[in-house]
């Protein structure tokens, strides 16, 4: 199975022609292959955007290699030059959609190290959502036809620390995040260690889960096995990010090739 699932990802690396000429002045700095060489892509964890925008495991490959290359310190900045910019003016093909914390610490493309026209992205403070948040997914899904969502939170989230301490009225609308948050901050306080990190994950693990049931669009889309909405959480201290393995695990069956990404 580990063969096959290499062999998935090597696939989808070395068929990867596309945005090498916007990569190609970041890697001349740091050549130990020719650029855009198979080597270059593997060592660079390159998945092909192509495939990363039908396939939704394959767009989950994607953002993990870029995470890698960020983590190393090798982020390579893709599709950012003013050719591609241009380019993009007429018209975009996202490949995920990411819902995260509006923490200035968490921006999806760079610690995704994906470039302009990668990510459609959603944030708030604790990726609490509402109907606009609803309404921006479900564009991107069914406008921009966006296979993958992420909600993506982070650990010493100030929103969740604040459902924690069950913070009495807040002033303005915060309470709107306090209360959105409480269920995750409830059941983790049932433990005695690792209280706010349980809470992170828990929340990003609901929000899951209420995207999964949101009618009818992102629902119909998710139990089809069209649409593929999976949680994860980025490590402020060293920039990793986890996918969550209770939202890889008992996936309804797609119609895509389904490789085993639990885990990477
Ligand atoms: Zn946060």
């Amino acid at each position: 199975m580990k063969k096959i699932i290499t062999a998935a990802f090597c696939l989808a690396v070395l068929l990867s022609p596309e945005a090498f000429s916007q990569q190609k002045k970041a890697t001349t700095k740091n050549n130990t292959a020719t650029f855009d060489s198979a080597k270059w892509r593997r060592d660079n964890y390159i998945v092909n955007r192509d495939s990363a925008y039908m396939n939704p495991y394959y767009a989950v490959q994607k953002l993990q290699g870029g995470n890698k290359r960020f983590q190393e310190g090798r982020s390579i900045h893709p599709r950012q030059d003013p050719a591609l910019i241009k380019l993009l003016s007429e018209g975009q093909k996202p490949f995920a959609t990411i819902v995260g914390c509006s923490d200035s610490r968490v921006s999806g493309e760079i610690l995704f190290d994906q470039g302009f026209g990668d990510l459609f992205v959603a944030r708030t403070a604790g990726q609490v959502m509402a109907e606009a948040s609803y309404a921006t997914i479900e564009y991107a899904y069914l406008i921009l036809k966006t296979k993958l969502v992420v909600v993506l939170g982070h650990t010493n989230c100030g929103a969740v620390d604040a459902a924690l301490k069950n913070t009495q009225n807040p002033p303005g609308h915060i309470v709107t995040l306090i209360n959105a948050i409480k269920p995750a901050a409830r059941e983790a306080k049932k433990h005695k260690d690792n209280v706010l990190q349980r809470a992170v994950e828990l929340n990003v693990m609901n929000q899951v889960y209420e995207l999964r049931e949101l009618e009818s669009v992102l629902s119909k889309g998710y139990y089809e096995g069209d649409l593929l909405i999976v949680g994860a959480v980025y490590d402020l201290a060293t920039g990793k990010v986890v996918f969550l393995e209770d939202s890889l695990n008992k996936l309804p069956k797609t119609k895509y090739a389904k490789d085993n990404i639990a885990g990477k």
